[in-house]
């Protein structure tokens, strides 16, 4: 195979099924914030992975536990044990509440995971329980499970009939949530922060308030942690900026330090009615994907992220807050910690597209948010060199609206 970024897009073209929106870049090799393309030429990524390179591009702790235990061993199937997988559940219950994991690939399996323990949960109620309430604007994931919880009819579209048992209320709609609830309810199922749903903050008071209707009416609240945990908003967790637990939190993105990892974790009394046989992942938490979590958790605490995250996200939010007063084409500026959406009065394609032409890589969603994650590693020189960069696109845009 020829070896242009040409050659590789006509080789996806003919190949590859047409599933994605993709930017014509062919990225081969990548160090923290910093990404070369099949040309060598240098980007600064202020989006890596969609998160999943959230610890930056090849950290070199992560890389090194992936090679050792790439020589030792790299599949043990869930009928037997590994070490890395009890020590990583253990980690991540210390971290979050006491509970138990359980392992995927995805975001979107742990989701189907979420749902499946809902159900079987409500099962267990007296009388049996099945319906979810889910948010508009949220985003779960692609399986014909998380598509009938995420509440964006644009993805559902074309792939009825839907899993039934989902009833969708606007997202921070306390009241909403209250009479959509009906003695079939079982579980609430919510993101913290809308991610791809434009960086939506939930009012602490919406979650307090989603807390209590489910200690009324005896459900279970569950957080899809997918884009917001492992230290993104400033704590591991985004739930602890309001100390309001929720009953199931769902990881995956940053979790694996760039492989495919997803993990539900559940509290004890909860966790229990996935009895043996009932769910599984052949190839769950394997102990290459767990060393590689392992050694992002040791990034996030050595290296002191979650300071710098709120730090370097105050920092951004600030600056971006004050070009708002002189740029007219911004709305808001929302985020918490390094998780930060810039509403536009525009459409955003365009200054994306920009932002590339300046090699640096950004993302907009629901048309007009501007959205950035950048590595929780990113120095500050280059934090400071991205915003100049966006600032000037933005201020360039203005002057053309
Ligand atoms: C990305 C994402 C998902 C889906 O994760 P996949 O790994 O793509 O299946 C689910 N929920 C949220 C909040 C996400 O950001």
């Amino acid at each position: 195979m020829a070896g242009t970024t040409r050659d590789v897009i006509a080789h996806y073209d003919r190949y590859v099924m047409n599933t994605y929106v993709r930017t014509p870049l062919v990225l081969t090799k990548g160090k923290g914030s910093r990404v070369w393309d099949l040309e060598g030429r240098e980007y600064l990524d202020l989006f890596p992975g969609w998160g999943v390179s959230g610890l930056g591009h090849c950290h070199p702790w992560i890389m090194k536990a992936l090679r050792g235990q790439s020589g030792r061993l790299v599949h043990v199937p869930n009928n037997y044990y590994h070490p890395a997988q009890a020590k990583l559940a253990k980690k991540l219950v210390s971290l979050a509440f006491d509970g138990k994991a359980f392992f995927a690939n995805s975001g979107a399996e742990v989701v189907e995971a979420a749902i499946k323990l809902a159900r079987r949960w409500g099962q267990a109620q007296t009388p049996p329980t099945h319906e979810i309430i889910v948010m508009e604007r949220s985003f779960h994931g692609r399986t014909m499970g998380a598509l009938s919880a995420t509440g964006q009819p644009k993805y559902q579209e074309g792939f009825g009939p839907l899993l039934p048992g989902f009833v969708c209320v606007p997202f921070g709609d306390l009241d909403a949530v209250k009479r959509a609830v009906t003695p079939q309810t079982c579980a609430i199922l919510l993101e913290p922060i809308q991610g791809e749903g434009g960086v939506r903050v939930a009012a602490p008071e919406f979650l307090r308030g989603v807390r209590q209707v489910a200690e009324q009416h005896r459900l279970l609240v569950m957080y899809d942690e997918i884009q917001t945990g492992m230290g993104r908003t400033g704590t591991w967790f985004a739930f602890q900026q309001t100390g309001i637990e929720p009953d199931v939190l769902l990881l995956a993105k940053t979790l694996g330090g760039g492989v495919p990892i997803g993990a539900m974790i559940a509290k004890r009394a909860i966790a229990g009615v996935l009895t043996p046989g009932t769910h599984a992942s052949t190839f769950g938490g394997n102990p290459l994907v767990a060393v590689s979590a392992l050694a992002a958790c040791e990034v996030i605490e050595r290296q002191k992220l979650l300071d710098r995250a709120t730090q370097f996200g105050r920092v951004a939010r600030e600056r971006l807050a004050a070009l708002q007063a002189r740029c007219p084409i911004i709305a808001e500026v929302r985020g918490m910690g390094l998780m930060i959406g810039i509403e536009l009065r525009v459409n955003g394609g365009p200054l994306v597209e920009a932002c590339r032409a300046q090699r640096v890589l950004i993302n907009c969603t629901q048309e007009r948010v501007l959205r950035i994650l950048p590595a929780l590693t990113i120095t500050r020189a280059q934090l400071d060199r991205g915003l100049d960069v966006l600032e000037r696109v933005l201020l360039e845009s203005a002057s053309h609206a």
